[in-house]
């Protein structure tokens, strides 16, 4: 650039800065206001010289960005591609904008690069976030792939534990979380021009914080343009939020889906087989269609344990020309990115909900449903935040059905019936509505939010509702008058509901971790002990063996201890059995012992270590009263009740 004569040395500087990434503009220009204030005309000079070369150098940088964008091209054939000038102008003229469509129309693939056109990700990086980790990963590939660069160059990814994004990423992929613990350190998201709000349709507690942030801090950013896509589900109410932002809808062709409905346990069949379980109600769906002719077949399952019996029971089924293939976040990059490649024979994938609207598994002609998913969830009567299998909404039924009717006719077969799926709700409640406040509050203040009274929720909660969780919380004492806690600042970090969280860190003083979190992991499940409402007697029976004459609490380690034996003596398929036999639910055994492994994982990392001895009984109730302050009740031996302490 041509240098004009100066007047003073700092003429010319400030004209600059505009072009700048905006981080570098706000440095510099408090630097430049600083040494104009020096008195010194040498100094002033020294100055102006280092200022100049700081400058250049931002200056490059911004340049070398602009040439790393690469050509653009847009597959053809999906929906967002042909609309994508429409979709541009649209964020070219407003702060905020709304895309919906159906899953695989091209969202998430195509927005990144639409935002590249417009000139975004240059002042500042593209910032997309995903709500999972595997999804995370997979779409910066796709993106890096379809730009013809490589990962951590132009399109680069942060979750937990990875960093691959680059000093000159234009666009970088992350799960919410991130985005979230970022506004800690960098309150006005300056590192960002644009923010992509993935799969905002979740509605999980970390999206509802980040558009409520947003929603704030938009005003005082107003070079900041934020995306926010959908599946069809509710985006007016995107638009409300953010002052009637526009929505622009891109849902492509879908094929028609027949639906069959086969459930596990026929209530109409004479005859039913009790025995029969979902491993084999998969299997027999996955005969049924394979019978219909050729195509893959997408299985939903609730977790990577579901997913992994499920193959184990599939691959000694040994079928023909058929390749079983798991999809869940714990797989190494180049597992998950199998489903993406070509194949020949039929492939039947396994995978979490990730797949309901996150990745598009191509190529799927049949769905199979058992119906359910991991859903968190606050029980009122036990006062404790819980993670149950459920039964998923029909919105999200319906989702999981569309996955096969992308390209072609699809079936979808459920594992439940029509009046089941007629009587489900229909759709998701928000995670900010399932969830205790108090975790809610322990996570904002976590994350330095503000006063959650005052935050721009999509939902906000009661007012009477926050105050009894922060009593709460200073009951726990995870919060005291100046804020959070030590105990708060560790039990934030711990994924279960604030006051198992809290038996837990007693438990650590008490030495007993290991028995606390074996029962805080099966209060936080439906109890996996059954009593069907025919043979209540017989399992009664069954589960008197791990009674304790005192402690309902201790039964739940007799139970753990008798599983822990009977699975290392028994096969996979032997323990499914005996669990059947003792009114045991296998999948809430499973979901037990997971969690239990999950906790114990988590804790280690909070510096809390399980005790190797048994621990003595006091010492364990004594921790999980911790956690129950407001909850003992004096126990009346007349009347054989208990009643509040005075
Ligand atoms: P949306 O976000 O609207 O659900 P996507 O942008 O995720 O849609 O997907 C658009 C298309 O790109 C789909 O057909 C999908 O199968 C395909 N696709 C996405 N990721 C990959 C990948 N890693 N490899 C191959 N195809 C992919
Ligand atoms: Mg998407």
């Amino acid at each position: 650039m041509p240098t004009t004569p100066a007047t003073t040395p700092f003429a010319g500087l400030s004209q600059r800065l505009p072009e700048l990434m905006a981080r570098d503009e706000r440095r510099l220009r408090r630097r430049l206001e600083g040494a104009r204030k020096l008195r010194d005309p040498t100094r002033q000079q020294q100055a102006a010289t280092q200022l100049t070369s700081e400058i250049d150098k931002a200056e490059a940088r911004v340049a070398r960005r602009r040439a790393a964008v690469p050509k653009l091209v847009y597959p053809d054939a999906l929906p967002v591609s042909q609309r994508r000038d429409e979709i541009a102008a649209a964020i070219r003229d407003h702060q905020v904008v709304i895309v919906a469509g159906e899953t695989g129309s091209g969202k998430t693939t195509q927005l990144p690069k639409i935002c590249l056109e417009l000139g975004r990700g240059i002042r500042g990086t593209i910032g997309h976030t995903q709500p999972r980790r595997i999804a995370a990963r997979t779409v910066a590939e796709r993106v890096a792939e379809e730009l013809g660069t490589t990962m951590g160059a132009t399109v680069g990814y942060k979750v937990r534990f990875t960093d691959q994004v680059g000093e000159d990423s234009l666009v970088k992929l992350m799960t919410d979380g991130i985005l979230l613990a970022e506004i800690g350190s960098d309150r006005m998201l300056r590192q960002y021009d644009t923010l992509i709000i993935d799969e905002a349709h979740e509605r999980s507690l970390n999206v509802d914080f980040i558009l409520g942030y947003l929603k704030q801090l938009l005003p005082r950013r107003p070079d900041l343009k934020v995306i926010i896509t959908s599946a069809t589900i509710d985006p007016e109410r995107f638009s409300r939020h953010f002052n009637d932002a526009p929505i622009v809808e891109v849902s492509g062709r879908t094929y028609p889906v027949e639906v069959r409905y086969r459930p596990v346990v026929d209530p109409d069949d004479p005859d039913p087989d009790e025995d029969r379980d979902q491993l084999q109600a998969i299997s027999d769906a996955v005969a049924e269609l394979s019978a219909e002719g050729p195509g893959d077949i997408l299985v939903f399952l609730s977790g990577e344990r579901e997913i992994r019996d499920a193959a184990d029971y599939l691959n000694r089924l040994s079928l023909r020309n058929t390749e079983v293939l798991p999809l869940y976040a714990r797989l190494s990059a180049a597992e998950q990115h199998r489903v993406f490649h070509r194949h020949t024979g039929r492939r039947i994938v396994l995978a979490t909900n990730v797949a309901e609207t996150s990745l598009t598994v191509p190529g799927i002609k049949y769905v199979i449903d058992p119906g359910q998913a991991r859903i968190s969830r606050y029980s009122t009567r036990l006062k404790v935040q819980r993670l149950p299998i459920e039964r998923v909404s029909q919105a999200s039924a319906n989702q999981r059905k569309g996955r096969c009717g992308r390209t072609s006719d699809g079936i979808c077969i459920r594992l439940y019936t029509e009046d089941d799926f007629d009587s489900r709700p229909e759709f998701t409640d928000p995670e900010i509505l399932r969830t205790n406040l108090a975790s809610v509050i322990l996570q904002m203040t976590a994350l330095d939010l503000g006063d959650i009274a005052a935050f721009g929720f999509l939902d906000p909660p009661d007012k009477r509702n926050i105050a009894a969780g922060v009593q709460l919380l200073e009951e726990l004492g995870a919060l005291d008058g100046s804020g959070l806690t030590q105990v708060g600042r560790k039990l934030s970090q711990l994924p279960v509901d604030p006051r198992l969280g809290r038996m837990i860190l007693e438990a650590d003083k008490n030495g007993c971790v290991r028995e606390v979190t074996i029962i805080v992991s099966a209060l936080s499940i439906q109890d996996p002990r059954e009593r069907p409402i025919d043979k209540q007697e017989a399992a009664t029976e069954k589960h008197r063996r791990f009674a304790e004459p005192h402690s309902d609490f201790l039964a739940y380690l007799n139970l753990w201890a008798y599983l822990t034996e009977q699975q290392k003596e028994l096969s996979g398929n032997q323990f499914r059995k005996l669990c059947r036999t003792d009114f045991l639910n296998y999948l809430r055994v499973r979901e037990w012992q997971d969690l239990y492994g999950q906790l114990r994982q988590i804790s280690r990392g909070v510096g809390i270590s399980p005790n190797v001895a048994n621990a003595d009984p006091d010492k364990v109730h004594i921790s999980l009263l911790s956690g129950l302050l407001s909850q003992i009740g004096l126990k009346d031996p007349e009347k054989n009740d208990y009643a509040r302490p005075a």
